[in-house]
């Protein structure tokens, strides 16, 4: 086995039985199948003073140890869908109070009903509709946020050590190209769904039905964050790797 680090990869290309990638100085290797799990990139605010205080305050996502770094806290919280909710509940059982920052005017337009009950009833969360951060001071660590309320037009200065956000992630797929198929927001499509979505047309070429994990170009599969559907956790990712190595030889017996 041969490892290659620290190297971005650029582009891929399909050469008859070949599937390569490519490095930004144009060199390539070339393999009979690849595995692709270039994960996510988390959507970041943007607003002054934030940018240099990710991690030290500022978080994108947040684990379980996170949510207990801020026991006894105030904690911000913006985003407005399952994840940002999920997140409110877990913090709330640790932080003094949990402010839900929500640019929309309900919190019900993108997050479960279950959801918006849960957090309706907790004690220790508020919901600012209309509102957004605009602004992070600090210098170690997040100390203040200025936060925009747009139904009154006017701007909040709070103490603040805690900012979480829960605003989307965009899949690192662009160095694919065309060949393998994406959904509108750039997730890998892979197995049954090949030939159901609508994105991929009819482009699975072989008799076959595609193995799970593998994408619209056969032999390529993806694993992790970056697929269509993915669970976004390190043991799906993990396993879902894992999963890949006995499909990348089910493959190869193929051709
Ligand atoms: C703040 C935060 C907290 C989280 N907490 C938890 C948690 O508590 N529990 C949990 O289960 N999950 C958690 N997650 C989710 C978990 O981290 C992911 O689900 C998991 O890491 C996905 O693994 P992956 O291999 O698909 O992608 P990643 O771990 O993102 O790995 C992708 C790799 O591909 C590399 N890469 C990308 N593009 C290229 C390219 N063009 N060329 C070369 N290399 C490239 C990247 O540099 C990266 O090393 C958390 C995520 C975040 C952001």
């Amino acid at each position: 086995a041969e490892m290659v680090l620290a190297r971005d990869v650029v582009g891929f290309e399909t050469r008859g039985p070949v599937r390569a990638v490519r490095f930004a100085d144009e060199s390539s290797i070339a393999a009979r199948t690849v595995l692709v799990a270039s994960g996510v990139s988390y959507r970041l605010l943007d607003a002054p003073g934030l940018g240099e205080l990710a991690g030290r305050g500022v978080y994108y996502g947040a684990s379980a140890s996170e949510a207990r770094s801020c026991e006894g806290d105030d904690v911000y919280v913006v985003g407005a869908a399952n994840s940002a909710g999920q997140a409110v509940l877990n913090i709330a059982r640790y932080a003094r109070r949990v402010v839900m920052l929500v640019r929309s005017d309900a919190l019900d337009k993108a997050m479960s009903k279950y959801l918006v009950e849960r957090i309706g009833a907790t004690d220790n969360v508020e919901v600012r509709l209309h509102s957004e951060v605009v602004a992070g001071r600090g210098t170690d660590h997040l100390e203040g946020l200025t936060v925009l309320d747009h139904t009154t037009a006017t701007k909040d200065d709070v103490s603040a050590n805690w900012l979480f956000a829960f605003i989307g992630a965009t899949p690192r797929t662009d160095w694919l190209g065309d060949d393998v198929v994406r959904d509108e927001r750039g997730f890998v499509i892979t197995g049954p769904d090949v030939l159901l979505r609508k994105e991929c047309g009819s482009r699975w070429p072989l008799t076959r039905a595609p193995f799970a994990l593998e994408t619209s170009v056969p032999g390529v599969f993806a694993a992790g964050d970056v697929r269509l559907d993915s669970m976004k956790r390190v043991a799906s990712a993990v396993g879902e790797g894992a999963m890949s190595v006995y499909l990348v030889h089910r493959y190869l017996a193929t051709i």
